[in-house]
C-alpha cells in the first residue's frame, strides 16, 4: 500500500522571544501560518522492518538524521509496529531557511504513518510526539494558523489571515536556528511585536492591520550577521510588498502582496538578483 501527504511551509507574521529558560530552550510567542509550497512524500510500507528514506534533493540527509526517519522510528517504536517503509521526500521547501521544512516533513511523516498503519491516533498525541522530534513539529501536525507559545509547542488554534500572496526569497546562505538563538540578547530588543494585537488584526480579517503588526526580533541577529538578508527586505519594501519580514531565524524573507497586479513585478523585480524567490498563496 502507498499513501501521499503534502508538507506545506510555515512562516511566522510574528516572532517574539521571552527569555531563555533554565532547560536551555527560550521561551516565545510565535503566530505562525502555513504557504502553499510543500514538500510531497510518498510512503509504501515494506515487508523488511526497516526505515528507508529517499530524495532527489541531493542536500539532505537520507540516514537517521533525517527527520522524517526519526519521525517513522518513533512512532514505529510507540507503537510497537514491525513493519518497515520506504518514505520518498520530494523537496520544493528550501533548507534550514526558517521555513520549517524539516518538521514539517516530520510532521507529514506521522499523519501519513498513522494512515497507513490504521493507528487511529488522535492529533493531539501526534503533536505530543511531534513535540519530541523539535519545536515546530506540532503546529504542522495540524497546520492552519496558530499562536505558539512555551518554546512553541504549545498552540492556540486562531482564524487564517485574509488571503494575499505570499513572495518568499532565500539568499544563498544557510542559518543555524541554534546559532541564532544563540546571539539572542532580549535587551537589546526595542520593539517587540505583539501578538495579541497580531491576533486582533487577524480576527478583524484587516490585511493592512496584520502588515502593520508583523515583527520578529530574530531579525535583531540574522540582519546584522547577514546583510543580505537586509539587503532582500529591503528590494521587497522597494519592490510594492505590503507587509514584508524575515521568517522564523531566516535567512527567508517573505512579503504579504494583496494585488495580483503587483506579483509578478516584486517576482521579477527580486530573482533580478536573487536565485530561489516563489509566489504562492497563503493556505487558508
Ligand atoms: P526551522 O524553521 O524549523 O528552524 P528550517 O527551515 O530552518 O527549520 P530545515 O529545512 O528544517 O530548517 O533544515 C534544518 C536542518 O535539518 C538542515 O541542516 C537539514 O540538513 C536537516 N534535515 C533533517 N531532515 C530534513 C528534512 N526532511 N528536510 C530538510 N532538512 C532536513
Amino acid at each position: 500500500m502507498k499513501i501521499y501527504e503534502k508538507a506545506p511551509a510555515k512562516i511566522n507574521l510574528m516572532l517574539d522571544v521571552l527569555h531563555k529558560r533554565r532547560d536551555g530552550f527560550h521561551e516565545v510567542e510565535m503566530i505562525m501560518t502555513m504557504v502553499d509550497l510543500a514538500d510531497r512524500l510518498e510512503m509504501s510500507e515494506l515487508p523488511r522492518d526497516t526505515i528507508f528514506i529517499s530524495s532527489q534533493a541531493g542536500y539532505i540527509p537520507l540516514d537517521e538524521k533525517n527527520l522524517a526517519f526519526q519521525a517513522a522510528r518513533l512512532i514505529k517504536e510507540r507503537y510497537d509496529v514491525k513493519t518497515g517503509v520506504h518514505i520518498h521526500l520530494d523537496k520544493k521547501i528550501p533548507v534550514a531557511a526558517g521555513l520549517a521544512g524539516g518538521s514539517s516533513d516530520a510532521a507529514a511523516t506521522l499523519r501519513g504513518l498513522n494512515r497507513l498503519w490504521r493507528l487511529n491516533i488522535p492529533d493531539q498525541e501526534l503533536q505530543e510526539l511531534g513535540a519530541e522530534l523539535g519545536s515546530d513539529v506540532p503546529f504542522c501536525i495540524t497546520g492552519g494558523t496558530a499562536l505558539a507559545t512555551g518554546r512553541g509547542e504549545k498552540l492556540t488554534p486562531m482564524p487564517n489571515p485574509p488571503q494575499c500572496w505570499v513572495i518568499l526569497a532565500k539568499p544563498p546562505i544557510n542559518v543555524s536556528t541554534a546559532d541564532v538563538y544563540g546571539r539572542f540578547r532580549s535587551d537589546k530588543i526595542v520593539r517587540h511585536p505583539s501578538a495579541a494585537k497580531m491576533e486582533q488584526a487577524i480576527r478583524n480579517q484587516s490585511f493592512a492591520e496584520v502588515c502593520g503588526q508583523m515583527g520578529n526580533v530574530l531579525e535583531d541577529v540574522t540582519l546584522k550577521l547577514y546583510p543580505e538578508v537586509q539587503h532582500l527586505k529591503d528590494a521587497m519594501i522597494r519592490l510594492g510588498a505590503d507587509g514584508v519580514l524575515m521568517s522564523g531565524s531566516g535567512p527567508t524573507v517573505f512579503g504579504l502582496v494583496s494585488k495580483e497586479s503587483k506579483v509578478a513585478r516584486i517576482y521579477n523585480g527580486l530573482r533580478g538578483f536573487c536565485k530561489e524567490v516563489y509566489a504562492v498563496r497563503m493556505l487558508t
